[in-house]
């Protein structure tokens, strides 16, 4: 092991010792919960250190409903376009893979400049945009340039607030999301009143963030440190947060697990209601909706996205849930934690 590793795990050992108490910290971000689950890191931690997911998923949090009205939309005739990791997400009805199936229009797409590219030939095709302010950016550059769009971006920052809002749910400290913090910045971090560390996303990275939240807590400290400046400014990609601006706006939204959070998604501006699915396809999304049927289901990806429950705690867990036949969509994305428990720590015991 690197002198500078031993060095870290050293400082966490002692820190945690002084502490005494037991801590649980949460990452944010799924790439992060894929880090720690690749390089042991839970195993390394000291017996008073618990590691935690929060809902740092992007396609995990999509509320079932926006699954079920793209489901609705591709049986209706509609030709769809969506990201890889969202296509097996069961929905009340089926997932949009199980709809491309049954001979829907699905088209599986790893960047939205391929989404684009068949939208000139087939401009009635409908994206599903989903995830936080990582891949909005995009997305308002891809609307810019005429793609339609079911819009089901989230913003990050009010999920904090919910999560600390829950008194069920307790965290010491926050390794806050790398990937979307290159967008927003770490400003907008120092409204949460808990120790949060901005981590890059290789295994020493995470350590630092530990590392750091130990450091905070043992001085009583309460503030937002930036681990991650080598891609991480202070106010983040202006020129990602103008864009986004520009083509959405603020709106409340539902999310797996969170339930409904105040201004905590991103509507498409009047301006580009040509390229919106939800005025274009506006009737047919209202009877998509009247027409959905919860099917009842043991998944608790729900609570899993809460850091309530642990993946391996799940009675379907690794039984029937697992990546080749996923009851929910923590087991779909490679950032959900069921997913990557399965993958990392349950196939390598
Ligand atoms: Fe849902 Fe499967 Fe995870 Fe259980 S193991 S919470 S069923 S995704």
């Amino acid at each position: 092991m690197k002198t500078e590793i031993k060095k870290l795990l050293k400082s966490i050992q002692i820190k945690a010792q002084k502490i005494g108490r037991p801590l649980r910290l949460m990452e944010l971000c799924g790439t992060h919960s894929q880090t720690i689950a690749q390089n042991g890191i839970k195993s390394l931690m000291p017996d008073n250190i618990r590691l935690v997911s929060g809902p740092g998923c992007p396609v995990c949090v999509t509320a079932q409903k926006d699954i079920d009205i793209m489901v609705g939309l591709a049986l209706a005739g509609i030709p769809v376009a969506v990201y890889g990791d969202a296509v097996q997400v069961p929905g009340n009805l089926m997932s949009l893979e199980e709809a491309g199936r049954k001979g829907a229009e699905v088209y599986i797409v790893y960047d939205i400049t391929e989404a684009v590219k068949i939208a000139q030939k087939k401009p009635q095709l409908v994206f599903f945009g989903l995830g936080f302010e990582t891949t909005t950016g995009m997305t308002a550059w891809a609307i810019k340039q005429g793609l339609m769009v079911y819009s089901a971006h989230k913003l990050f920052p009010p999920a904090m607030k919910a999560l600390l809002a829950n008194k069920k749910i307790k965290v010491d400290g926050f390794i806050d999301p790398g990937h979307v913090s290159v967008i927003i910045g770490v400003d907008v971090y120092c409204q949460f009143p808990i120790p949060q560390v901005v981590a890059g996303f290789e295994g020493k990275d995470v350590l630092i963030a530990i590392e750091k939240l130990l450091t905070q807590i043992l001085n009583k400290e309460r503030k937002v440190e930036n681990a991650y400046q080598r891609l991480v400014k202070k106010e983040g990609n202006l020129k990602a947060q103008k864009l986004i601006q520009e083509v959405f706006k603020v709106a409340d939204a539902d999310w797996r697990g969170l339930g409904k959070i105040k201004k905590s998604g991103l509507k498409i501006r009047s301006k580009y209601q040509q390229q919106d699915a939800e005025v274009v396809h506006k009737k047919l999304i209202q009877k998509i909706k009247k027409e959905i049927k919860i099917k009842p289901s043991a998944c608790q990806c729900g609570l899993v996205l809460q850091g309530l429950v642990e993946a391996k705690q799940c009675p379907l867990f690794g039984r029937s849930c697992t990546p080749d036949n996923p009851q929910g969509a923590c087991m779909v994305s490679v950032e959900g934690s069921c997913n990557v428990e399965f993958r990392y720590v349950q196939n390598n015991k």
